[in-house]
């Protein structure tokens, strides 16, 4: 259920329907709006009294909720959200470049490519410390060793970092990361999300490759719900029965998620193409589709890459890239003003 109070609803008013909504044995969450409150109710608002809330002089309207995310939902949240990562705002916007190695593999790589993806405009460094691969065979990578390097290469360019979190018995390691991320394979591991849902980092939630967009959505209420509001999808690929690509892009899914939702859409056209040619013509796709970044996945090495080689992209090939991109933005923003 999402309570929109009236303009001149007193504070007072307000908590004394939060404790009512709580008496209830549920949650109300304030969202502040254009000039006027929206609360949220988290849990089975039949238990509420709706025509009761409805009478009261304070409250404007009353609106049941019958999609499961509330929270991530645009209903209780009409303006797009904005997160901020350090000075980098990500939503409502400002456009996002992500990249780096796929895993961090050395000093010398992750502070290479991240010195030289920052000179192309690279707004945040990623890098996999911990990597969930297919096979227990393949490169798991470094793992607690990977963080420390990660670190250095921030110190050394001030780029915020974006590392992907595996289990929660690793949050402390994770401290210093600006962006935990949750990849697609845990998208639906609702312990890990209840558990980052309290861990006061923004969290960047990729959609599964079987996954509806109502079911990433679902996702990220299950950190909004516990307290996390710092929310940041990402379109990765979904399977398909086409082979030509690792996955299918699915670029439709950023309309329709700002449709639905005022979290902000990073497009990954790495793991959704797995091929280092499609990156570019996808990656430019995103601004024009309404995306609010990209992350792009660079090796300076890509052919000796211990992790995802065939979709790297060298930091010459993503300088050219970004020249693309930031020209393609500022095309789409000069028609949108
Ligand atoms: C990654 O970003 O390195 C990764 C493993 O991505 P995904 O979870 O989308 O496969
Ligand atoms: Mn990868």
């Amino acid at each position: 259920m999402i309570i929109i109070l009236r303009p001149h609803a007193a504070p007072k008013q307000e908590q004394s329907l939060c404790e009512y909504i709580e008496s209830c044995g549920l949650k109300a969450v304030s969202v502040p709006g254009d000039g006027r409150s929206v609360l949220c109710v988290v849990g089975d608002a039949s238990a509420l009294a709706a025509d009761y809330i409805r009478s009261l002089d304070f409250v404007e309207s009353v609106k049941a909720v019958t999609a499961p995310y509330r929270l991530a939902g645009r209903l209780s949240h009409p303006d797009d959200s904005v997160i901020s990562v350090g000075s980098v705002s990500i939503g409502g916007g400002g456009f996002a470049v992500i990249a780096g190695p796929c895993s961090v593999e050395s000093r010398e790589q992750v502070c290479g490519i991240a010195s030289a993806v920052k000179a192309s405009g690279a707004t945040l460094l990623r890098g996999g410390a911990f990597k969930p691969r297919t096979s227990p065979y393949d490169f798991q990578g470094l793992r607690s060793d990977g963080i420390p390097l990660l670190l250095e290469a921030k110190r050394l360019t001030g780029l915020p970092v974006v590392s992907e979190i595996l289990d929660m018995s690793q949050l402390p390691l994770f401290e210093d990361i600006d962006v935990i991320q949750v990849g697609a394979r845990n998208m639906q591991n609702t312990e890990l999300l209840k558990a980052l849902s309290r861990c006061g980092k923004p969290i960047l939630l990729k959609r599964g490759w079987s996954n509806t967009v109502d079911e990433l959505l679902t996702s990220a209420e299950y950190l909004m719900s516990g307290g996390n509001a710092d929310v940041i999808l990402c379109e990765r690929g979904i399977r398909t029965f086409e082979t030509a690509t690792r996955n299918t892009l699915d670029l439709s899914a950023v309309p329709v998620i700002k449709e639905r939702s005022h979290l902000p859409v990073i497009v990954d056209p790495s793991h959704a193409t797995g091929k280092s040619a499609y990156v570019e013509p996808m990656a430019l796709a995103a601004p024009a589709a309404g995306a609010d970044g990209v992350m792009i996945e660079v090796h300076n090495d890509p052919a000796h890459a211990r992790c995802d080689g065939p979709q790297a992209l060298t930091p010459q090939r993503f300088d050219a890239l970004c020249k693309k991109l930031f020209a393609v933005r500022k095309a789409v923003m000069s028609c949108e003003n």
